[in-house]
């Protein structure tokens, strides 16, 4: 066979396996090798029976000392056992609804069991176990590759195509990767790699072929950021000439910061050079990065141009109307909101003005995005708080205008080298002081033993007429034993009947979601319940006490945020987090939060605690999904290949020399982003 072959030709996969395999995105053998183990069980080591762990999965050569027994417990449950034994012992197995062992093991006869073992009154139990004759060496004897599954589809099968699929590999398999590189980092041959990822003879291969692909996943993706990044460095930027910001600084009622300036600058600069703008401004929350987008919008309007801001939420986008519109009127900028929610002739009638020209400055959603919004002459887009949206949505706005500046803002603070990755196609400005006067939020990490103790705190803040966030981890109940949300808003109803409790999570519609939340920045509400949803930007600055169930089960970082809802306003502002008496580990990580306030001094805390994952976990990143490499445990790789695609890239910036490299990594944006990288 081929490796462009259909699956469901290779023996013993027919049309139903197929369509099977297709879930997993499996159709042809090519897919097939793409398919990697997720991890392996090594059957290679025989432990005797007096030897075996309470707990693991082991194998064992023994001889069947007796005849299967099988009883049946109840309806559709039948249980097998049997006695085996060794020189040094004997051992029970037992089986569920397994005719095939009852009806197979004899008497007399060596077997190699595979299963996980445990103790039972005295004795060791293996249950379920894998067995074959020994000197077999099918099943035992050997590294099992285990591959993802899905319902209905068994290892045998994966095991049957990744066998068709590695015997059509042809000797002169092209390799992505350059021989510089892969020699450079004493890497086998592809061929001899894809073997070992799926047929290892032991494990030390087995996890070098997984960093060999590790690597290749972590060195495209990285290619792909550089070129994304010289394409634009490559052009003209829109032209401002006018790039002066002294009557925005008198309009504004403080000054600002250091930091702030120093933003701006980077960004005058860039656009001075004649290059487009590509920035990220990263900014823990409250940090005023808002500023640095009227900044740049004050200069489009300035120079005749237009500007775009772009929020993930309706309530953020609706934020910075409140914010910025006055200020920007006061020198003449005309501004414009475009959400979703938004009436049809309202929308019409904005849309048109942004396509006549007439409105200098939009401030909306992803709305802005779709097709029957044109501008008149975009020059400077700005996306807020980046990470809820994807490369090629930032791609997707600058496509609105020509040799647009784009300015990408963030309030997640993440490691330098996953900075790197992710934002591999910006250049990086922090802001790193907060606007002087900030009063510290007082944070507590507290026990169950607290709770009359901050129900009545809660109340008290509401009598003074401030507001209250209350955060749970979890929308209704489950079996978790974690607090809902649900539940959370019914005992305080219970407990507080006289305020104002209102409930949102990620089921609430998002027009009540809306709704719900324009309530509470109105002060309509005291007490919202909520989940984590709240977790951007928000700005209510009559909220003065947030308050977080199970703090133990959210990332520090993701606690910060949450942290930074509060301390926006002239009230003294709490934060209390529950979960410090759920262990040594859990009050450690809290009090890491009573301590400090610096957003990177807490990621990098996070990072070393928990791994990267907690920067990613569910949430999108705005990367081509991984195959293989694992954001948390990979770092040391994912270094390395940065700085071998970061030398290729010097050398060879159109990888004139690397064609079938540079195939792949458009291959692989264009299936992620719709002509992304152009
Ligand atoms: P974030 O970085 O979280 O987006 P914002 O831009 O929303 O922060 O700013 C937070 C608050 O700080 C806003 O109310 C803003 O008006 C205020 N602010 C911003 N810069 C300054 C400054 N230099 N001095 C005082 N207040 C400032
Ligand atoms: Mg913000």
């Amino acid at each position: 066979m081929k490796l462009q072959d259909h699956v469901r030709f290779v023996r013993g996969i027919g049309p139903k396996k197929a369509e099977l395999l297709e879930k997993l995105g499996i159709i042809t053998l090519e897919d097939a090798i793409q398919c990697y183990p997720r991890g392996y069980e090594d059957r290679t080591q025989i432990t005797p029976i007096r030897r075996l762990t309470d707990g693991e999965k082991q194998c064992v050569h023994a001889i069947v000392g007796m005849l299967p027994k099988t009883a049946h417990i109840r309806r559709g449950m039948d249980v097998t056992r049997c006695t085996v034994y060794d020189e040094s012992g004997a051992l029970t197995l037992r089986f569920f609804n397994n005719k095939y062992a009852a009806a197979t093991l004899e008497v007399g006869k060596e077997y190699a069991f595979y299963g996980k073992v445990q103790v039972e009154g005295g004795g060791f139990v293996m249950l379920s176990p894998d067995f074959e004759p020994v000197g077999a060496d099918n099943r035992t004897g050997r590294i099992l590759p285990v591959y993802p599954l899905t319902a209905g589809l068994h290892q045998r099968d994966l095991y049957r195509v990744t066998d068709a699929a590695l015997a059509a590999v042809p000797d002169d398999l092209p390799d992505f990767l350059p021989e510089s590189v892969r020699n450079r980092q004493g890497f086998a041959p592809i061929r001899d790699v894809l073997f070992e990822i799926h047929r290892p003879q032991d494990m030390r291969q087995a996890q070098q072929a997984r960093r060999r692909m590790v690597f290749e996943e972590f060195f495209l993706l990285s290619c792909g950021m550089r070129f994304l990044r010289a394409r634009r460095s490559g052009k003209q930027g829109a032209q401002l000439r006018d790039l002066s910001l002294h009557a925005l600084y008198r309009a504004l009622p403080f000054s600002l910061t250091g930091a702030q300036m120093r933003a701006i600058e980077a960004c005058t600069l860039d656009i001075a050079a004649g290059r487009p703008l590509s920035r990220l401004i990263q900014g823990d929350v409250g940090s005023g990065k808002t500023m640095v987008a009227a900044a740049l919008c004050y200069l489009a309007a300035k120079n005749g141009r237009q500007a775009a801001i772009m929020a993930p939420t309706e309530l953020l986008a609706q934020q910075h109307i409140q914010t910025l519109k006055p200020l920007l009127e006061k020198l003449g900028v005309s501004c414009g909101l475009l959400v979703g929610s938004m009436g049809a002739k309202q929308k019409r009638d904005i849309v048109q003005a942004m396509e006549s020209g007439d409105i200098s400055v939009v401030i909306g959603t992803h709305a802005i995005l779709s097709d029957t919004v044109r501008f008149h002459d975009l020059a400077v887009a700005v996306v807020d708080e980046q990470h809820r949206f994807g490369v090629n949505q930032r791609a997707m706005l600058t496509a609105k205008g020509e040799n647009v500046h784009l300015l990408v803002m963030s309030a997640t603070p993440i490691p330098r080298t996953l900075a790197l990755l992710i934002y591999g196609d910006l250049d990086v400005s922090v802001i790193d002081e907060l606007p002087p006067g900030r009063q510290r939020i007082r944070t507590y990490a507290v026990g169950e033993g607290m709770r009359p103790r901050i129900d009545a705190f809660i109340d008290r803040q509401c009598a003074e007429g401030g507001q209250v966030y209350v955060v749970c981890p979890l929308v209704g109940d489950g079996e978790s034993g974690r607090t809902s949300a649900e539940r959370t808003a019914e005992r305080l109803t219970g407990v507080l009947p006289h305020r104002r409790i209102a409930l949102v999570h990620g089921r609430t519609k998002a027009a009540e979601r809306e709704q719900i939340m324009a309530d509470f920045a109105a002060g309509r509400i005291d007490i919202l319940v909520s989940t984590t949803v709240i977790e951007v930007g928000v700005n209510v600055p009559n909220a003065a006490l947030m308050v977080v169930e199970d703090g133990d089960c959210f990332g520090l970082s993701q606690l910060h945020q949450l942290r930074g809802r509060v301390g926006r306003g002239k009230r003294q502002s709490y934060c209390v987090f529950y979960g410090a008496d759920r262990g040594a580990d859990a009050r450690e990580r809290l009090k890491t939060l009573v301590h400090t306030n610096d957003g990177f001094v807490i990621a990098q805390k996070d990072l070393e605690m928990r791994g990267a994952g907690d920067f990613f976990g569910t949430r999108q990143h705005g990367l081509p999904p991984m195959k293989l490499a694992d954001l948390a445990g990979d770092m040391d790789v994912l270094e390395q290949a940065r700085c071998a695609a970061d030398e290729l890239l010097t050398c060879d910036p159109e990888l004139i020399h690397e064609p079938v490299l540079r195939a792949r990594i458009e291959k692989l944006f264009a299936q992620y982003g719709e002509g992304s990288l152009n």
